[in-house]
């Protein structure tokens, strides 16, 4: 319908009207004819007097249809209404009929009443609305209609609804998350908490917690310690705590507190504390670094002792051969068994060293230096000269940095890259190996890359864990404990190591090795 029909829809008795009144109508006309809330009025008997362009709109009824006639159960929930019907006779203890009178009685009473009602479009369908019944009365005070204006809050109840949910939501994970969940307000007093949170106090005091500044309950140390936590995290935005603390409640816990600030919408400023139980956690990587000292030092003591019997083999098998001379000689399956003991000999002592070097590790990695890099890898050809030779190999480098580590360390891992680097070379092409350094903010990367065989994808892994080898000791001499060394020291230092290659054409391993603060 045309705005200029709409306007015919709510005319009234305009002739009847003096000049002077016709302005206010015509103001009222438009607002009527604009407004997005639904305008209905009525005379005092509920003869429907206007009925405008929203109204029509939403509810389905065309307002010529309309005006002149009482209608309100067209769109009412008439369920609804026999309810607040009943609601009011008790109220005010008369007999409410459940009709117009339901709309009128508290706004003849009170001036005007808002209410949410459920409103029934012409079509069938509903939308929830919160409707406004005014009195309109003359000079006299008489009542002369009412006016209903009626706001669509299907937004606002889908709103609802969903805080609704959401609140639900955070309630279920709140109950049921296992970590202390608390929220402090500026005063340091609690003004939420999670179950979790409300359990570590005694029963006697669980309900009072809300309000609390939680320190009450612990001995001033602490309490003071929680406290300047609170402050950290208020002033910084953040703050976090590793502790042993005895509950209220007796139980003795290792704790990993976060606290982080947050602003509501109205600007206050809150902290939202989550602490976790990590005693289980704790006392875990205390048995697993007991467990892993033990056993390095098992293997420690294994590789050392070891040692001497073999050295023992190997120096006496040398004094048999020369004690046996020209017989030995002789003997083709006596010489094939002697070099089958010597060669069983060294590599034991070569697996016995690796896994001696392994072990010791974690013991010694507290010895930091500075270390020139230049100098070590001259070091290195020096004392790889023969392997080098042996495969046409060289080592290119230039401009390395001086770094902090400690320095056998750091020489055993160029050492084992660039020694596997030369031996895992291409047969009949030289072995070329080129060692790099790149500088980021807080740490080194150092990249040893060859021409050599290279290394299937699926392996990149598996090389670096210990005794994992990918040829036969005919094909490559070797232990499988080089790349794990590497590991180990790398990781012990906090860097990482990884391995970028395409098979036949070459491999580069990589390893980043953090600044220490003398660097920084
Ligand atoms: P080892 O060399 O004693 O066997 P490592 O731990 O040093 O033990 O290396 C593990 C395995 O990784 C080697 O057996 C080899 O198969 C592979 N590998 C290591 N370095 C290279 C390289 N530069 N090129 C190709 N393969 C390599």
């Amino acid at each position: 319908m045309s705005k200029k029909k709409q306007l015919d829809g709510i005319k009234t008795s305009k002739k009847s009207l003096g000049e002077d009144l016709q302005k206010p109508l015509q103001l009222m006309q438009a607002i009527m004819a604009s407004t997005n809330h639904l305008m209905i009025s009525t005379d005092p008997e509920g003869i429907v007097t206007s009925f405008n362009l929203a109204a029509e709109r939403q509810l389905g009824y065309k307002a010529s249809n309309l005006v002149g006639k009482k209608t309100p159960s067209l769109w009412h929930d008439s369920a609804e209404v026999a309810v607040r019907a009943k609601e009011l006779s008790e109220k005010y203890g008369i007999e409410v009929n459940p009709g117009f009178d339901v709309f009128t009685i508290v706004p003849q009473r009170e001036g005007k009443e808002t209410r949410e009602w459920k409103f029934w479009h012409k079509d069938n369908s509903s939308f929830p609305g919160s409707l406004t019944v005014t009195c309109i009365r003359d000079e006299l005070g008489h009542i002369t209609g009412y006016l209903g204006v009626i706001e669509d809050i299907t937004d606002r109840k889908k709103t609802e609804s969903d805080i609704l949910e959401a609140r639900k939501f955070l309630k279920l994970v709140n109950d049921n998350n296992p970590d202390y969940v608390f929220v402090k307000d500026k005063d340091f007093k609690i003004v939420e908490a999670n179950k979790a949170f409300i359990s570590l106090y005694p029963k006697d005091k669980q309900d009072k917690i809300i309000g609390y500044t939680t320190v009450e309950e612990y001995a001033p140390k602490e309490a003071e310690y929680f406290l300047e936590k609170d402050r950290e995290a208020f002033e910084k935005g953040y703050s976090r705590t590793l502790e042993n603390i005895e509950f209220p409640n007796g139980t003795m816990c290792v704790i990993d507190t976060q606290k982080i600030r947050f602003e509501n919408s109205k600007g206050e400023v809150y902290i939202l504390g989550i602490a976790r139980d990590i005693t289980e956690k704790q006392k875990l990587i205390e048995n697993l670094t007991d467990s892993n000292e033990k056993l390095e030092y098992f293997a420690y003591i294994c590789s050392h002792d070891l040692q001497e019997p073999l050295r023992m083999i190997s120096s006496f098998s040398d004094l048999l051969k020369s004690h046996m001379g020209d017989k030995l000689e002789k003997d083709e399956v006596g010489k094939k068994y002697f070099k089958f003991i010597t060669d069983g000999a060294s590599r034991a002592q070569n697996l016995l060293s690796d896994i001696l070097e392994y072990s010791k590790i974690d013991k010694d990695i507290q010895k930091k230096e500075k270390v020139n890099i230049n100098n070590l890898l001259k070091a290195i050809t020096n004392d790889l000269e023969i392997l080098l030779n042996k495969k046409s190999g060289k080592i290119v480098y230039q401009n390395m940095p001086e770094i902090f580590g400690n320095k056998t360390q750091l020489y055993q891992v160029f050492q084992n890259l660039i020694n596997n680097a030369i031996k895992y070379s291409k047969e009949g092409e030289d072995a070329i190996v080129n060692v790099e350094a790149q500088e980021f903010n807080d740490s080194w990367q150092f990249s040893v890359k060859d021409n050599g065989i290279g290394v299937e994808k699926r392996f990149f892994d598996k090389i670096f864990d210990i005794f994992q080898r990918l040829h036969q000791k005919n094909e490559y001499n070797g232990t499988g404990i080089g790349l794990a060394i590497c590991k180990k020291i790398v990781e012990r230092h906090g860097g990482k190591i990884w391995i970028e290659s395409e098979e036949n054409v070459g491999s580069c391993f990589n390893f980043s090795w953090p600044k220490s603060k003398e660097e920084l």
